[in-house]
């Protein structure tokens, strides 16, 4: 009996402690305090997201009073994956996979992201299908039977290399699909031991350019009636064309893009985003240093293709600017 009383005391101690700890640390989540290291989820070391997200974090702890470091992942689906269990505070992500973590559409039904808020819209990233400069290859079409990587496991690209196959009829199971991010693709093209890679970033992309310095490198253009196929079922693609000699010796190639963008944790609070937008805009040329995508990275186009609701912080930054 007297163990029994023992045992009904120590729980009801238990409970009110936890109950305690749940309350307090509840009244913390409400104030959305700010954490004292933010972590911005970018993408594989050879694409445009990690370096660009090591400016930006560079320019949050300089110019706010919380630091920020950038960190390395698949891609665009990943982070919405860490934005949505709050491993990240902050995401580079295409619009067209924010709209779908967002909706809980495509590869998040059932997993939508419930804390998701956009900051800024910043530049285009294009779809490019890379072939080594020998190949036979000359349409999507002809990628059937053939080894190509479809992008890195979590990445946006493996979506929209998805989507392109799609509209030829194509699955990723009548290829020799490999994933694998745009290092491990351009090295294996290097080798001989992969036919065709999507790449989705911004052009030119550095994996891509040291390809066409090494083995040589083609693009494959997309039919314009495959392109308008493609719209016409997801819509946050836009044509785009490759300049000529964007990589030395590869004729105009055309083909689709989507917007990379930067997302944020709708907990973190809003002088803080207004603050962080603001430096990021302000201190611009320190990110077009790191790459030339960065040039069209502006308050007066940071709305264009956005998918997703803005974060309150950073539509005070653009009301302020007088943009709509
Ligand atoms: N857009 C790519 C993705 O989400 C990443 C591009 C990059 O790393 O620059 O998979």
């Amino acid at each position: 009996m007297k163990k029994l009383l023992f045992a009904m005391l120590a729980l009801a101690l238990v409970i009110g402690l936890a109950a305690c700890g749940s309350s307090e640390s509840s009244g913390e989540a409400g104030d959305s305090s700010l954490p004292s290291q933010l972590i911005i989820a970018t993408g594989g070391t050879s694409g445009v997201y990690y370096p660009l997200g090591g400016g930006i974090a560079q320019i949050i702890s300089d110019n706010t009073n919380v630091s920020a470091t950038a960190q390395t992942t698949g891609g665009s689906v990943e982070n919405m994956r860490l934005l949505g269990s709050k491993e990240v505070e902050l995401a580079f992500v295409q619009n067209d996979i924010a709209y779908y973590a967002d909706n809980g559409e495509l590869m998040f039904d059932g997993s939508q992201v419930n804390n998701l808020q956009g900051m800024a819209t910043l530049y285009n990233e294009t779809v490019q299908i890379v072939l080594p400069e020998n190949s036979d290859i000359t349409s999507v079409s002809e990628l059937e039977g053939r080894r190509v990587s479809v992008g890195a496991p979590g990445s946006g690209v493996e979506a929209n290399a998805r989507q392109v196959l799609e509209v030829f009829g194509l699955t990723f199971d009548d290829l020799d699909s490999q994933h694998l991010a745009f290092g491990d693709s351009v090295s294996s093209i290097q080798d001989g031991a992969l036919d065709a890679a999507f790449v989705t970033a911004g052009a030119p992309t550095a994996a891509v350019t040291e390809l066409s310095a090494t083995r040589g490198v083609k693009l494959l253009s997309i039919e314009a009636d495959k392109i308008a196929e493609l719209i016409e079922m997801y819509p946050f693609y836009v044509e785009d064309t490759i300049p000529a000699d964007t990589y030395p010796g590869v004729g105009e190639t055309t083909t689709v893009a989507v917007k990379a963008m930067l997302a944020v944790s709708s907990d973190l609070p809003e002088d803080f985003v207004y603050e962080a937008t603001k430096a990021l805009f302000d201190n611009k040329d320190q990110l077009v240093a790191i790459n030339q995508r960065a040039t069209s990275i502006a308050p007066e186009n940071a709305l264009e293709g956005l998918s997703i609701d803005l974060h309150p912080g950073a539509l005070k930054f653009f009301e302020e600017a007088g943009i709509k």
